[in-house]
């Protein structure tokens, strides 16, 4: 495989670009808005200097990485010629399931349609399709150049070579792809998602300020950071969306989200990307400050 199109380049979807540019891949990077792909070649760049000054990446391949990516707004031209295509675009079931249908018209009948989805089933964006054997959940972590797990979601309709094209696919990129099936939030969110959830209902009925949930998790289970910063670092409208996903498609109660993350996602404190959520990051520091509207 050499041409892959990444569709979508938020946070997810810069770091797809980034990992399969510098294995050697073509990508073509498409998004609706010109200012986010533009900040998305900022940040790759940004993330490849950090690479040469660690020394695990030379000035030369990062020019052949930089190189290797071309960005459109115009979804057919960036599918030309695309052996495999990864969705990654705003967690949302329509707009998911508009872009199946047109990716599923433009693609060759050959072409692998791959979704970066957290939670939306595999088998209904691969119901639309005209080739339901062939769309599969391939779900990268954030941040994607750093992070080892690829968790490889294999809808009902998912054939094995399919399959094992994608865990193939993952290894060439030095990650460790691991198959499970299709069921909401898969496994992965299925798990961290109630965690995430029960932390912030822990704030919101004043059981514990951020700093206390955060350190608990962080010191008593040996995480990297709390589940709080954690949320601001996916985005909270990322974690309210997959909650709504189990929520609905277990039709269980303990997957309903906490009214505190539904407040926070309506005002825009959606964490990392606007500079605010549980904690603010306007300053621009690395030091982490709580965010006003929660200082006791
Ligand atoms: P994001 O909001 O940072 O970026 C989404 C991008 O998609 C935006 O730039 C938006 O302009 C673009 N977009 C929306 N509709 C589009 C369309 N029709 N065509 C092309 N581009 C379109 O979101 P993200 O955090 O990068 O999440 C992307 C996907 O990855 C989601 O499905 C999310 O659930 C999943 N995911 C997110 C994380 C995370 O930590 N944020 C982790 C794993 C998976």
């Amino acid at each position: 495989m050499h041409h892959i199109t990444v569709v979508g380049s938020g946070t997810m979807g810069n770091g797809i670009a980034h990992t399969f540019a510098q294995s050697g891949y073509r990508v073509s990077l498409v998004d609706v808005s010109k200012e986010a792909l533009k900040r998305a070649l900022s940040s790759i760049e940004t993330n490849l200097d950090r690479q040469i000054i660690k020394q695990t990446l030379t000035e030369d391949a990062k020019t052949t990485t930089l190189n290797n990516i071309k960005i459109f707004t115009d979804l057919q031209a960036a599918t030309v010629n695309a052996e495999l295509v990864i969705e990654a675009a705003t967690e949302n079931f329509d707009t998911k399931i508009k872009l199946f249908k047109d990716l599923d018209h433009l693609c060759l009948p050959e072409t692998i349609l791959a979704t970066n989805t957290s939670s939306i089933s595999i088998t209904k964006l691969a119901s639309v399709t005209s080739r339901p054997e062939r769309v599969i959940g391939m779900h990268f972590m954030n941040p994607v150049p750093i992070m080892k797990l690829v968790e490889v979601i294999k809808g009902f309709t998912t054939n094995n070579e399919v399959t094992s094209i994608i865990t193939q696919t993952a290894k060439e990129l030095g990650k460790q792809p691991v198959v499970v099936n299709d069921y909401p939030g898969f496994i992965a969110n299925r798990i961290l998602m109630p965690m995430i959830n029960e932390a912030i209902y822990s704030l919101y009925e004043g059981v514990a300020g951020v700093v206390e949930i955060d350190t608990i998790m962080k010191l008593g289970m040996a995480h990297p950071m709390g589940p709080l910063q954690l949320a601001d670092f996916i985005g909270l409208d990322v974690c309210l969306a997959i909650l709504n996903v189990l929520h609905q498609g277990f039709g269980n109660p303990k997957y309903a989200p906490c009214p505190l993350l539904i407040n926070m996602v309506a005002a825009k404190n959606l964490g990392i990307k606007t500079k605010i959520g549980f904690y603010d990051y306007s300053s621009g520091t690395k030091d982490l400050k709580v965010s006003t509207r929660f200082h006791s």
